[in-house]
């Protein structure tokens, strides 16, 4: 079943990215987003943009069929507390709260609720991030409903919970890392001769590209790698040198390390 009002609490990074996507997707009509900040010059943004602003969380979600939780993780609980009665067991609720699990929503919001964990990354802005969604034990029909909606904002997978912390590093962090790819090519770029911004062009339609023979062909990387290292020559060169330099296990171990932090949250 499409959702007909949304709330978003939390206008911030990822609260008015959602918010923003939703609109420009043309799923819902800007009226249908209510969405809700302390935050006074970001709510007359968001009601110049044709949303329904509101101060009060409790208000924003009164209409609401489905209810996003786009605060910090500390807040979430002062949250769900402070508009407890508000969020009655019809309302799909979901947190996109890094390290919030589905039991300690449903011990704030009450075992009777519908709740969904969604971990979203930061293309979010421009309706291309890799969603992951976890559902709890009352769902039930309500995945398809939140599905089709992060579906309107990037690639969505269902997953259980138990991958959700991996699902974090993996996709969420994972924006900062391949930035880091691309900014480290780009170095090297500049030292080669180019300058910043031709570095930055140059390096970020090749990882575009790169990107999309995977992702069209289903193939794994290695078969691309291997059409691109002639033997004895530049490419396996270069690659070699960068796994001398501990490459992959860098990436490995770095994924490792967010991993393991996101247990001590
Ligand atoms: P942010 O700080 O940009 O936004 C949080 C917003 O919540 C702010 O606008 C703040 O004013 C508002 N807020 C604070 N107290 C509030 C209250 N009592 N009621 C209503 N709104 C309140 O943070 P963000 O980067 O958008 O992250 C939001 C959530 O998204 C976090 O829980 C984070 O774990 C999760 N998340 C972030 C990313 C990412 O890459 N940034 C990815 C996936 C999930």
């Amino acid at each position: 079943m499409k959702v007909k009002k949304i709330a978003i609490i939390g206008a911030g990074n990822m609260g008015s990215a959602i918010a923003n996507g939703i609109i420009k997707s043309g799923y819902l009509e800007a009226s249908a987003i209510h969405i809700a900040d302390p935050r006074k010059h970001v709510l007359e943004e968001m009601s110049a943009k044709g949303m329904c602003a509101f101060q009060n969380n409790g208000e924003a979600v009164e209409q609401a069929d489905l209810v996003i939780f786009a605060v910090k993780p500390y807040h979430i609980e002062s949250v769900i507390n402070d508009m407890k009665t508000a969020l009655t067991p019809d309302k799909i609720l979901v947190s996109i709260a890094a390290g919030v699990n589905l039991k300690q929503l449903a011990t704030m919001a009450g075992d009777d609720k519908t709740i969904f964990r969604v971990m979203p990354n930061t293309a979010i802005s421009i309706q291309e991030s890799m969603t992951c969604i976890a559902g709890n034990g009352n769902s039930g029909d309500s995945l398809e409903t939140v599905k089709e909606l992060f579906d309107q904002l990037g690639e969505t997978v269902v997953i259980s919970e138990e991958l959700m912390a991996a699902a974090t590093v993996l996709a969420s962090c994972g924006t900062a890392f391949a930035l880091r790819y691309v900014r480290a090519a780009m170095q090297g770029g500049i030292e080669m001769g180019f300058g910043a911004e031709m570095a930055q062009f140059i390096t970020a339609q090749t990882v575009k590209g790169a990107v999309q023979l995977i992702m069209n062909t289903g193939h794994h990387p290695e078969r691309e790698i291997d059409k691109v290292t002639t033997p004895r020559g530049i490419t396996i060169t270069g690659i070699n040198e960068m796994e001398h330099q501990g490459f992959s296990s860098a990436v490995i171990q770095g994924l490792i390390a967010s991993f393991k932090k996101i247990e001590q949250v």
